[in-house]
């Protein structure tokens, strides 16, 4: 991903409106680049002002750990989603291997294999 297309998701990102498939490549290119790191950094900063001001957390609200917070999170979610494909694949293949079992014990049975 390039700088462009990052910035262009910052946005969105922080408004929890990125699409799936875009999150991870999002997340990568944040952890590579220090420029859109930043950018994001700021624009959250901005965003968790603009929406403060409505709910006066100014007092307490520490917006450096909370933009962390929402990184890792970000990325927990990521590497739950991948991991929840690995299975998904995982069990297509057994169920595909399972039926190939069944066709061949069948397959057998009608005396059309071995
Ligand atoms: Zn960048």
């Amino acid at each position: 991903m390039q700088c462009k297309e990052a910035t262009s998701l910052i946005i969105p990102f922080i408004e929890r409106e990125l699409p799936e498939d875009k999150l991870s490549f999002f997340l990568e290119h944040i952890r590579n680049c220090k420029e859109c790191r930043e950018e994001l950094e700021i624009y959250y900063t901005i965003h968790m002002y603009i929406e403060g001001i409505d709910r006066d957390w100014f007092s307490t609200y520490n917006f450096k750990g909370e933009f962390e917070k929402e990184l890792k999170e970000a990325n927990a979610y990521v590497r739950w989603t991948n991991i929840m494909s690995f299975f998904k694949d995982l069990i297509t293949a057994f169920a595909i291997i399972g039926i190939l079992i069944i066709l061949t014990l069948q397959l057998q049975l009608w005396g059309l294999v071995g």
